[in-house]
């Protein structure tokens, strides 16, 4: 499929990032959406997400008229019935958990329920493309387009090479990243965490484990990591922000088979946090907060 084919879309998961970017391809690439979630409560908490922002950033600021804003909002359209959802999509994009057998069971559901020619797109941080694609009768037609959070903000997007991806398929997810005005890279599908998760995740492992040792506050390393290398964010900040404690539990089972134990656990102190509730992510406490309540206590 030609990017000029692609007439509407869909986005499965209404979550953090499923949200963000039903708004790009609204909001920039100008595209019909309909976001799908498993309870009709997440999916209106995803399109209030999308006003709620769209309303702060642009509006209140005068970089948006009212009626702008509408017309964005109205493009998008919520449902908790995936096959209505993705009946007429030319393109779909998938956000849900990070597990494969979540992710596999929705491209079965994808495969069976869009049109034969649809192109479907996996948002996964890591996991292999290659597996949800053989869930469905058209791998060449499965590709990753990994976004990054805040997807308004965040430049690149990883374009994940499958080995059954066709070129064509490759070819569209490239220039619909550039349509939606990002920077694409493509990688192949036999690294975990890609290119920029998988140099990424060793430090923000070895940031939770000076953590974990007591060495300093998350603050502290992680304004020694933003002055030291200058980074815009610390590893720690940027889990608490990303929600990236949750995903990691989520995804040990893939991690532990892709990369052996060693580099594939949770971290106990990952794993102890998720448990008490500190996922990080949207409104939820994370490791900055544990620090303060739970480990620096004792
Ligand atoms: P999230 O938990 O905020 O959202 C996931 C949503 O998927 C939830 O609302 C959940 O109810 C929904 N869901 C689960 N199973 C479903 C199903 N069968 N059908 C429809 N909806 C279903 O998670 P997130 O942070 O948005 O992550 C989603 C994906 O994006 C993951 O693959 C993650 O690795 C990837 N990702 C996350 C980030 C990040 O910073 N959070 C960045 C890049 C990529």
């Amino acid at each position: 499929m030609k990017l000029e084919s692609v007439k509407r879309t869909a986005v499965i998961g209404a979550g953090a990032m499923g949200s963000q970017i039903a708004q790009l391809l609204s909001l920039v690439g100008g595209y019909p959406v309909t976001i799908t979630d498993v309870k009709d409560e997440f999916v209106q908490n995803g399109i209030q997400f999308i006003s709620d922002g769209l309303k702060r950033h642009f509006v209140d600021k005068g970089k948006m008229s009212q009626a702008q804003m509408d017309e964005v909002v109205g493009r998008i359209r919520g449902t908790t019935n995936l096959p209505q959802a993705v009946k007429d999509a030319d393109f779909v994009i998938e956000a849900v958990f990070e597990n494969l057998d979540v992710k596999k069971n929705v491209f079965r559901q994808l495969d069976e329920n869009a049109p034969p020619d649809a192109v479907l797109v996996s948002n996964t941080s890591g996991l292999n493309i290659t597996e949800m694609a053989i869930a469905t009768k058209r791998p060449d037609k499965v590709v990753g387009m990994h976004f990054f959070n805040p997807v308004a903000v965040m430049k690149l997007v990883e374009v994940v090479k499958g080995p059954l991806t066709s070129p064509e398929t490759i070819e569209l997810a490239v220039a619909m990243t550039k349509k939606l005005g990002k920077e694409p890279v493509v990688c192949k599908d036999f690294s975990y965490g890609f290119l920029a998760n998988r140099a990424y995740i060793a430090m923000m492992t070895e940031a939770v484990q000076m953590v974990w040792e007591r060495v300093a506050s998350p603050e502290e390393i992680d304004k020694a990591l933003k002055l030291g290398y200058n980074l815009p964010m610390g590893p720690l900040e940027l889990g608490d922000y990303t929600g990236a404690w949750a995903l990691t539990v989520s995804s040990e089972q893939d991690r532990m088979r892709e990369l052996g134990p060693e580099k594939g656990h949770v971290h106990p102190l990952i794993r102890m946090m998720v448990r008490a509730g500190y996922t990080g992510g949207r409104g939820k406490k994370g490791i900055y907060d544990f620090y303060k309540e739970v480990l620096s206590k004792g």
